[in-house]
């Protein structure tokens, strides 16, 4: 599902489009620049539980809250301005280091979070958040040395098989099936940083 240009709506049995003009279009957010092409943003006629409107675009990500709401569905604005977290309270997201706070507030409670299988904080690099780019697959982490070895850095932190040559390259073609590698980028000096994890 991409951004087509047209909202359709039916009236009497028939749908009808209007050209959308670019305020229809949902706002986008620094750290997660694809979160429309991922998906975590997307197309929705559905009516956002924080301000209420419909606005042709809902996003996945969960608010986590004291309350445990049921099922919040807010939209992309919502998160973007703070709304639905001064009206539910909660955060989107957890941050590694302590940083300069308006900075960490917009990760935190601005910011859509992606998928992960185990719960961890955003990372950041130079004192600010890093810029999340998705999920690389064993090739497109070999095609980019930079990123292949800051991936295999973070593991030699964490465990010990990373001289097994032959683990290691099955453990990175495996890359999307069980466990799987986040890749972000550093918005100040531009070096990936990455994270992994495991069902
Ligand atoms: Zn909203
Ligand atoms: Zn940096």
């Amino acid at each position: 599902m991409g951004v087509d240009g047209t909202a359709g709506r039916e009236v009497c049995g028939r749908e009808f489009r209007h050209a959308m003009s670019t305020s229809d279009l949902p706002p986008e957010f620094f750290y997660y620049p694809d979160a429309v092409a991922e998906g975590r943003v997307q197309r929705s006629e559905a009516a956002c539980t924080a301000c209420g409107r419909r606005r042709g675009w809902i996003s996945e990500a969960i608010l986590y809250t004291a309350s445990q709401l049921n099922d919040p569905v807010v939209c992309p604005w919502c998160i973007a301005d703070g709304t639905a977290v001064s009206r539910f309270g909660g955060t989107f997201n957890e941050i590694d280091d302590p940083i300069e706070p308006d900075v960490a507030t917009e990760v935190i409670e601005r910011t859509p979070n992606f998928e992960t299988w185990q719960d961890w904080s955003w990372p950041t690099h130079c004192g600010q958040p890093a810029i999340y780019r998705g999920q690389p697959t064993g090739s497109e982490l070999r095609a980019d040395p930079a990123v292949l070895a800051a991936f295999v850095d973070l593991l030699a932190e964490e465990v010990d098989w990373t001289q097994d040559h032959a683990f290691l390259a099955q453990f990175i073609d495996g890359l999307g099936s069980g466990q799987t590698a986040y890749r972000f980028e550093c918005p100040v000096c531009a070096q990936p940083v990455m994270r992994w994890d495991c069902d």
